[in-house]
């Protein structure tokens, strides 16, 4: 029963990583999220009753450490959602190296490496499973979001990867892929986009980030959550290598 699993989501203070944490302690699963050390992210695990793994997920060592620090915490690790990300906006021919480099290892290298050291003890959960936040910019393509597009490009790859590798040892692996979701990455991008193109935020939201969508309404965090609910449960056991589009009809056309 979910009653004694555990379950360790990055970046699981805002956001959709937030949502998805509410959503498998409300399950009936512990929780522990991981975030950047800060006091606003220690304040909402406290609040909500998560431990809170502090880890700045762009350095391989706090990689380790943090499924070292949730299997002394909790017990073990039977689900695994890396979730954590950030955007940056700019043309290729200025973007700056660095940011590519601590995106790629946020997004991509950072999932791999806790895949890596959570592998045996998703093995020995016999109910394991690694849900991946990627994104439809792991599928298609915007302008100026070339670091992010990569990596989410990537963690597909990564996403069926591991769930090959990962068949015969009892666990699945499977990516979800949102639309716009209001966040605040998302409401951030609204802001700058408003300013930049002299727009109101209501106008970029709907003729700016939804005009190749189908429906006209940002995603709300607990969508989410709530496909992330089935793909841990018991009763999706054969979904493996999924790549789920929860996207407002975006890629449909
Ligand atoms: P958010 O900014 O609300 O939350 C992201 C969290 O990741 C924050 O708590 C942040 O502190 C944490 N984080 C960032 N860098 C970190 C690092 N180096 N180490 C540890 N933690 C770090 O963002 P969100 O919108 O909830 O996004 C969550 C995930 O969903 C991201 O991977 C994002 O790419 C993906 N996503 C978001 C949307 C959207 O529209 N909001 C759409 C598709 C995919």
């Amino acid at each position: 029963s979910n009653e004694s699993r555990t379950a360790l989501v990055t970046g699981g203070t805002s956001g959709i990583g937030l949502a998805i944490a509410q959503r498998l302690q409300a399950d009936g699963l512990k929780v522990a999220v991981l975030d950047l050390d800060r006091p606003q992210a220690r304040g909402v695990a406290r609040e909500q009753g998560f431990t809170f793994i502090a880890a700045d997920l762009s350095r391989r060592e706090d990689c380790r450490r943090a499924v070292d620090e949730t299997v002394a915490a909790l017990g073990g690790l039977d689900v695994l959602v890396n979730n954590a990300g950030f955007q940056h906006i700019d043309p290729i021919a200025d973007f700056p190296e660095d940011i590519w480099d601590t995106m790629l290892h946020v997004m991509l290298t950072a999932p791999f490496l806790l895949t890596k050291y959570a592998w045996p003890h998703l093995t020995r959960s016999g109910q394991g499973r690694v849900v991946n936040i990627a994104s439809i910019h792991g599928q298609v393509a915007s302008p100026y979001k070339s670091a992010y597009i990569s990596a989410k490009h990537g963690l597909i790859g990564l996403t069926r990867t591991a769930a090959l590798e990962a068949g015969e040892q009892g666990f699945t692996v499977n990516a979800i892929c949102p639309g716009y979701v209001r966040t605040p990455l998302v409401e951030g991008q609204i802001a700058d986009q408003a300013r930049t193109r002299g727009l109101s935020e209501q106008e970029v939201e709907q003729k700016v980030m939804l005009e190749p969508a189908a429906i006209k309404k940002l995603l709300d965090p607990q969508d989410i959550a709530a496909l992330a609910s089935y793909v841990i449960s018991p009763a999706a056991w054969g979904m493996t290598g999924a790549v789920l589009d929860i996207d407002l009809g975006w890629t449909a056309r």
